[in-house]
């Protein structure tokens, strides 16, 4: 018989990796895990689109940070992972798409020599060939990306590539994400005594251009989530929704739809505003406090074109749309082109995104309105003329986590309320370092560790 009881509320990435890291630590924990679909995988969903498996939300995990790829590894699918064949992408600008200068860090460009003529005014151009010194002092501290890109490399670089680039991460606003957070290396860089642009350059000199920017799995992100709850002895509750959490005489009290579970320890792997409803009752201060954390919605649409109608460039796996650009599509992935497993023999397939964090029309649009206006934008931007043979259309409403600046320091602080008010009780999901799914399984994995040492204590 288990000697202690934890649930997991959540069965997304994050409360996923939480559960595997809690049971890879304490084998003596019975962990039950519940989750209000009907399946597993929260964001996660892979799902047939003309005959291949097409994501509907995340396709790929960054690879230049370790933790989505080594629990890969443990779950022994590191050789069946996949990069992308393009890696090249463009941007809408000026009514034309311009390939976006490479090598770059997040969007700033490390040489001249590689941005597209008339992309750039003079006067950016000049200032990029510079140190990238700050045209005044910065505050020591979290700043904005804005304010840090403004400053060491002019507004059009902010405006014209990294608000898109970095926009394209959580759907934010450059001017008001936190650089601490979403681009540390930035922050770091602008203040360094070499000046940010030489100071990156330099950091670049020691990067393999070669090596892959992202790592997919052929049967899609969908095969990562089965991989993990095949490896857990947990009882996964599917179709359980979790409506209240309380404490007390010692146990964490869990109301589902269906009963209680009476158990030691919690870890709330929810999106923030669901937590937010769970603690309403017992501990409406931190509710408070998850309910502070603003989320972007977006739209995700999956098209097939004839390949007699359009053929997608090869060597481009997409391209970005600023939000001047007067289009209600945000990025347009050329998933052939990108993915050789997702070349179908017939179809050109695109995931079209909508939606950002101060742009919410699609919220009102049915999805017939949607479908007519991004075939006007795709009409504009790549020439299509044709109708799509196939559709799909995945709503993701209030998925994309945003971090104003001083975020770091509003978790920290976040936490420790937790710790002190309501012991046993530890979140973990994209509200902690990020929305990518290596920021998840990290923050599962640090939840895991964290419940392990109270319940050693
Ligand atoms: C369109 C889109 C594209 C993206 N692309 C990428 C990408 O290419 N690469 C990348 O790294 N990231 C990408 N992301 C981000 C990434 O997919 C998510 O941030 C990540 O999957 C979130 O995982 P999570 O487990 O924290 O949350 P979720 O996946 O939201 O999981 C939370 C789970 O909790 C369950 N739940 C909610 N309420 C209750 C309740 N009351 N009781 C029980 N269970 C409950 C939900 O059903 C869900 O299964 C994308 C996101 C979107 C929306």
């Amino acid at each position: 018989m288990a000697l202690r009881r934890v649930a997991v509320i959540g069965a997304g990435i994050s409360g996923l990796a939480s559960a595997y890291y809690l049971q890879r630590n304490s084998q003596d924990t019975e962990i039950l895990i519940f989750e209000s679909e009907s399946t597993s995988g929260g964001k996660l969903v892979t799902s047939s689109f003309a005959g291949l498996a097409v994501d509907e939300g995340a396709d790929s995990f960054l690879a230049r940070v370790p933790w989505a790829f080594d629990l890969c590894k443990e779950l022994g699918l590191e050789s069946e992972l996949v990069s992308p064949s393009a890696r090249r992408a463009s941007l809408w600008l000026d009514e034309k798409l311009q390939s976006i200068p490479s090598p770059n860090v997040l969007g700033v460009p490390l040489s001249i020599d590689s941005i597209p003529e008339g992309l750039l005014s003079p006067e950016a151009l000049s200032r990029l060939s510079g140190e990238g010194f700050p045209d005044h002092v910065l505050p020591t501290g979290d700043l904005s990306v804005g304010q840090v890109i403004r400053a060491c490399a002019g507004s059009e670089v902010l405006e014209r590539l990294v608000d898109p680039l970095l926009g394209g991460v959580n759907a934010g606003k450059a001017d008001e994400m936190s650089c601490a957070l979403m681009a540390p290396q930035l922050l770091e860089a602008a203040h360094h005594p070499d000046g940010m642009l030489n100071h990156l350059r330099n950091v670049a000199k020691n990067v393999d251009p070669n090596a892959p920017v992202f790592h997919a799995h052929p049967e899609g992100m969908s095969r990562i989530i089965t991989a993990l709850t095949e490896s857990l002895k947990s009882s996964l509750r599917t179709s359980t929704q979790v409506q209240n959490i309380s404490f007390s005489e010692k146990k964490w009290k869990i109301d589902t739809e269906n009963g209680f579970e009476l158990v030691d320890g919690i870890l709330l792997c929810a999106p923030a505003h669901v937590s937010s409803n769970l603690l309403n009752n017992s501990f409406p201060s931190l509710a408070k406090e998850f309910a502070s954390i603003k989320h972007a919605s977006v739209v995700l649409i999956t098209f097939g074109y004839s390949r007699t109608d359009f053929e997608a460039d090869a060597s481009q796996s997409g391209f970005l749309v600023p939000r001047e650009s007067g289009l209600l599509m945000t990025a347009c992935s050329f998933s052939g082109s990108k993915w050789p497993h997702l070349k179908h023999p017939d179809l050109e397939i695109l995931r079209v995104s909508t939606g950002r964090v101060d742009d919410t029309k699609h919220l009102s649009m049915t999805d017939e309105e949607l479908l007519s206006e991004l075939q006007s934008d795709l009409l504009v931007t790549l020439g299509i003329e044709s109708k799509p043979v196939d559709v799909r259309v995945s709503r993701w409403p209030d998925s994309l986590t945003q971090f104003p600046v001083g975020h770091v320091d509003f978790v920290a602080d976040l936490q420790n309320k937790l710790s002190h008010s309501a012991p046993g009780l530890i979140s973990a999901g994209t509200f902690q370092y990020g929305v990518g799914v290596p920021a998840c399984v990290r923050s599962g994995k640090e939840g895991a560790d964290q419940m392990t040492t109270f319940l050693d204590g």
